[in-house]
């Protein structure tokens, strides 16, 4: 395939290049084809958000006619500062994929489908829901989204039906590390100084696959400044690979290794006294408590020599305060582990005896800018909704620390089938393919009364929902105005539309605003999307127009290290959580064994670990071809396997191996590598696809959903999602 002067299969090449190559501005920029173009000078150029992950990068799209033609990244935009990865070039094409949903949908039956208009959708929908509301109460109802820019006005659509039933996939994500910190110093989310850092050190989170490009930048900035980084995970990530240092770690025992850096800086006495004593509360109960947490423990625990731990620690009190643990995502401060909940805590802990926050070169709490609201006078807003999740969320007697809008969205199967869940909303989120255990998950969401999907392709959700209404692809609609939270200053951005939309598709928030007069809900949604912006950026002195034509504007607040503030209880980084106290949780982290354990003696039992690629997003990006080549090109796809383990198993490089749970069973070709912890095998995340609509992702590679039992932590009640034994076999 050659286009203008760019072959596609170079444009490949230079997208699997790995994390390192995207570092660089000009990368994948298309300003020398643009250069070479005669008819450059007719672009018309968009600024607007890239949607190929959670990132929202600002880009600027260029359009000859109304055909997309190329991307940049926005200058300005803290959180990429002109980059854009593979993935949001790519994406780029999918305006015109032939996958895409055209028209409404109704289900006529198993598999069948007919086209509707949106008027007849509205109605029925409205009909259906009236009627499921006057029968079972407003209780029964739920709305699932992946939590964007969208999710104010998804959780005022849910709360004006009367419902309290609003999940994201925070339990099959984020949740532990937003609790963890919020618990230890009053807020979820801490960015990090990294190019002033000295020392760097990243347990589970790999930026360099989970993509943040402004993070990458500044991780290298501090590295080539002289930063010691160091990388622990049970796999050479491609963040060590960029590293200075990759300590291979038992999978589940990241909190073993905290706890021991902890007794190693309090019993040499090298943790920063000062800050200890005036910013933290708690500090002789946890130093008491890490006590029996020795190096010699440790090492049991996750493999890691007693000597490395030992240097570890000193390398680190010796750059504090600018010395950094990475404040996590979604591995193993994520909700991968039982004990991620306390790793998180432990993390924060260890920062504290760091003393590094809201220090050049330590983590701090990002600036963010506090947008405005529509005028409760001429726009009402929903009565408040008194009841409690259906699962528990928010319930001081079941899940305390989980968040109303958060949820635990895989219990929703089985609140189906106990009948306490009739009808869902499912937006930007696809639980048939990101849930645990895809045939429960099926039974239950085929329970529903009424299942309502908003997609732009036919997941396999969306092929067993009741309605799907198609929402415009992201170059095509409007949403609501984003603020920035990974930068050092505040700014605000916008997705705009590039151009008009291919088919009979609407922005999400438009389908809401028409959808609602006929839920008897229109009062609450009697206003349009531009009004809602220019409310939301009243306060900033900021004009829509402005927006429209900038796509990002700063509005100040720079960050300045400094007194660090904490917004707990006691005003203090809490090494003893008063929250968990209160509620009679372990209120000073401790050692907590992982709910699973491969069996020691067994050649054939292994932890199934997995992650992301640079590549691609989870399932949100496979379906797109280009990316989908670079996993082909590169045999992307295999599963992980130590040399000792698959030698023992008779297993070489590329065979094929079956691996089977309690729950699974599939088959995967073997990459055999030394780069990954003989406990555990490694599957990249986002394939199985098994919804036939997708006709390129469909049919290649496996899940770790289908492995993955159905968990609930006791405490956050997340998916724990690797904490999953296999049992593997040559095929
Ligand atoms: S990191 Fe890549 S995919 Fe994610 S928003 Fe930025 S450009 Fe898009």
């Amino acid at each position: 395939m050659k286009t203008n002067g760019i072959t596609r299969r170079n444009f490949l090449i230079g997208s699997a290049a790995g994390g390192a190559a995207l570092l660089s501005a000009s990368y994948l920029g298309f300003n020398s084809w643009a250069a070479r173009d005669k008819a450059a000078e007719q672009l018309s150029v968009t600024p607007t958000l890239c949607d190929g992950c959670g990132n929202w990068c600002a880009i600027k799209v260029s359009t000859r006619g109304d055909r997309i033609w190329k991307a940049e990244g926005h200058p300005l935009s803290g959180n990429n500062l002109g980059r854009m990865c593979a993935k949001g070039h790519a994406l780029l094409h999918e305006v015109y994929n032939k996958d895409r949903i055209k028209s409404p949908l109704k289900r006529v039956g198993q598999n069948r489908f007919e086209q509707i208009s949106w008027e007849q959708a509205y109605k029925e929908i409205g009909e259906k829901v009236g009627a499921i509301k006057a029968k079972h109460g407003p209780e029964s109802l739920f709305m699932l989204q992946y939590p964007e820019g969208n999710a104010a006005l998804l959780m005022r659509f849910i709360h004006a039906l009367g419902s309290p039933n609003a999940f994201s996939h925070g339990t099959t994500c984020f949740l532990p590390r937003n609790v963890g910190w919020w618990l230890t110093v009053g807020a979820s989310k801490p960015e990090h100084d990294f190019a002033n850092s000295r020392f760097i050190l990243f347990i589970g989170r790999n930026p360099a696959a989970g993509l943040h490009l402004r993070q990458l930048r500044d991780i290298t900035l501090g590295r080539d400044a002289g930063a010691h980084l160091v990388v622990v995970d049970p796999r050479y990530s491609e963040i060590a690979g960029v590293a200075q240092e990759w300590v291979r770690i038992r999978p589940g025992t990241d909190l073993a290794l905290m706890l021991a850096l902890a007794h190693v800086m309090i019993k040499e006495n090298i943790y920063q006294k000062d800050f200890v004593e005036k910013y933290t509360e708690g500090f002789d109960e946890f130093a008491k408590k890490v006590e029996d947490y020795t190096p010699a423990w440790a090492e049991e625990k996750t493999s890691v020599p007693r000597e490395t731990i030992v240097r570890l620690a000193r390398q680190m009190a010796e750059a504090a305060p600018s010395a950094i643990v990475h404040s996590g995502y979604h591995g193993a401060m994520g909700t991968q582990y039982k004990n991620s909940l306390q790793l998180v805590r432990a993390v924060g802990c260890v920062s504290g005896l760091l003393g590094n926050f809201n220090q050049r070169g330590g983590p701090y709490l990002a600036p963010k800018p506090k947008l405005g609201k529509l005028d409760k006078e001429t726009h009402p807003t929903p009565p408040a909704v008194s009841a409690t999740m259906a699962d528990g969320s928010g319930d001081p007697e079941r899940y305390p620390l989980v968040p109303a809008g958060v949820g635990i969205a895989q219990a929703i199967p089985e609140l189906a089938i106990q009948g306490k869940l009739k009808a869902g909303f499912v937006y930007h989120n696809n639980p048939l393919r990101s849930n645990p255990n895809p045939a429960r998950v099926i039974e239950g969401y085929r329970k529903l009364d009424l299942l309502v999907c908003f997609d732009y392709v036919m997941s396999e959700t969306a092929a067993i929902a009741d309605y799907v209404l198609p929402e415009s692809h992201y170059l095509e609609r409007d949403d609501v105005v984003h603020t920035s939270s990974s930068y050092s200053s505040k700014q605000v951005s916008l997705r705009q539309q590039v151009v008009k939309p291919l088919y009979d598709t609407k922005p999400m928030v438009q389908i809401l605003i028409e959808m609602a007069p006929h839920l008897g809900i229109g009062d609450f949604f009697n206003f349009t999307m531009d009004r809602w912006n220019e409310a939301a950026l009243k306060p900033l002195g900021v004009t829509l127009n402005q927006l429209r034509k900038e796509g990002v504007i700063d509005v100040g607040g720079e960050w300045k290290p400094g007194e660090p503030k904490f917004q707990t209880p006691s005003g203090k980084l809490e090494f003893v959580s008063s929250t968990l106290q209160d509620i009679a949780l372990p209120a000073v982290p401790e050692w907590e064994e992982p709910l699973v354990m491969p069996a020691r003696n067994d050649p054939h039992s292994f932890r199934l670990i997995h992650g992301k690629q640079a590549h691609q997003t989870h399932a949100r990006t496979v379906n797109q071809r280009y990316l989908k080549e670079i996993t082909m090109m590169n045999d992307w796809g295999r599963v992980w396997i130590h040399p000792d383990r698959a030698k023992a198993l008779g297993i070489k490089d590329g065979d094929c191996m079956t691996l089977s749970s309690s729950i699974g069973k599939g088959r995967a070709r073997a990459r055999v590598t030394d780069g990954i912890h003989p406990d555990c095998v490694f599957m990249p995340s986002g394939y199985g696809v098994f919804s036939r609509h997708l006709h390129t992702a469909f049919g290649y590679g496996i899940s770790y959903n289908d492995f993955l039992p159905t968990y609930f932590d006791p405490v956050l009640g997340h998916n724990m999602s690797s904490e999953i034994i296999v049992r593997i076999e040559k095929t």
